[in-house]
């Protein structure tokens, strides 16, 4: 790996954001996982080419986080560069009704910035822990809203040859967790979301209501990525889940929520592999009960530890 962090270095990226062996448990909200090679903090849209080049000048794969908020890395770590972009590359801006973010911004500090600006349509989002670039990849949304309710453009850049992408309206192909960008092997950089005037007051309080909500809800003082599997159609995965009677299950330090059955939470020394065995149990009891095989919503990624 020394030939990427030279490349790195020669691209100008400060040493301080060049990561050799980064512990993806301090890069994700589950805290586990095995070591990258090499991580870099993105500071800005323009660094993301740069530092994509200096991978490919160094022969090794590119894997792209936002906040880590819906991934599982496995105990063997990352091999070549992990490119991080969040909580820098994150200026937030005001253009008319629109709001205009940076990828690395988180969805709760636009959802404030939107509030300060009285303006209204992402009181829904405020609560979910990532950033809106790995938000708009997948159409991120909670208590009836997506954020296909508000994007109209995203900017982004081609992983394979670095070059500007716009994706605009129809294009971006919304669906249930899944948008267009998903397939295109793009990089977010900044996304246009299409806000309504509104009273701050009321925004204040449904935001207030919600975060209330989650809290009485979620298990937010353990460690986890989130609902662990998808919705399937017409069905909730944390009652099919509950109802086998598998809240509380574990498998080592991985454990099915006891406060909601939808979430896998670590409860200390959680290695990713008993996250894995624990996700596949309940997948094999739910489709022996029910014939429904649950499918993962978080994103696995990394290898597994080496014998
Ligand atoms: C307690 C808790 C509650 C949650 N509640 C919700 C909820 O209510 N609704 C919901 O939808 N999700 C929820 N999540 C899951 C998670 O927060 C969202 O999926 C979020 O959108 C992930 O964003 P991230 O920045 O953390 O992305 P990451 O987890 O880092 O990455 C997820 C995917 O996005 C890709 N990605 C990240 N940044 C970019 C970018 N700039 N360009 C292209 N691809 C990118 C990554 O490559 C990866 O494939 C919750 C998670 C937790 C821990």
């Amino acid at each position: 790996m020394d030939a990427l962090i030279t490349s790195l270095v020669q691209a100008n990226f400060a040493p301080e954001r060049i990561i050799p062996r980064a512990s993806m448990a301090r890069y994700t909200t589950f805290r586990v996982g095995g070591d990258a090679d090499v991580l870099v903090n993105i500071a800005s849209p323009a660094e993301i080419p740069v530092a994509l080049r200096a991978a490919k000048h160094a022969g090794v794969p590119v894997t792209l986080i936002g906040n880590g908020s819906n991934l599982l890395v496995r105990d063997g770590g990352i091999r070549g560069l992990v490119v991080r972009i969040a909580g820098d590359c994150a200026a937030i801006r005001r253009e008319g009704d629109c709001i205009i973010a940076q990828a690395g911004a988180s969805m709760s500090s636009i959802a404030q910035f939107a509030l300060a600006e009285g303006l209204d349509g992402l009181a829904e989002i405020a609560g979910i822990p990532g950033t809106i670039g790995g938000g708009v990849i997948m159409n991120a949304g909670a208590y009836g809203r997506e954020l296909s309710d508000v994007v109209t453009r995203v900017c982004a850049v081609s992983v394979s040859d670095g070059k500007p992408v716009v994706f605009e309206g129809d294009a971006l192909r919304f669906s249930y967790r899944h948008s267009a960008l998903m397939e295109a092997d793009v990089i977010v950089t900044e996304v246009t979301m299409q806000l309504t005037p509104g009273d701050p007051d009321a925004i204040r309080s449904r935001m207030n209501e919600l975060a209330q909500a989650r809290r009485d809800k979620q298990p937010l003082n353990l460690p986890s990525a989130g609902s662990t599997f998808k919705r399937p159609q017409g069905l909730f995965a944390a009652k099919l889940i509950d109802d086998c009677g598998l809240r509380g299950l574990r498998v080592g330090d991985a454990q099915v929520s006891e406060k909601h059955a939808g979430f896998v939470v670590n409860l200390g020394s959680a290695t990713a592999s008993d996250i894995l065995s624990l996700m596949e149990e309940i997948r094999q009891r739910v489709y022996a009960a029910n014939g429904v095989m649950l499918e993962p919503e978080i994103r696995i990624l990394g290898e597994n530890k080496k014998a």
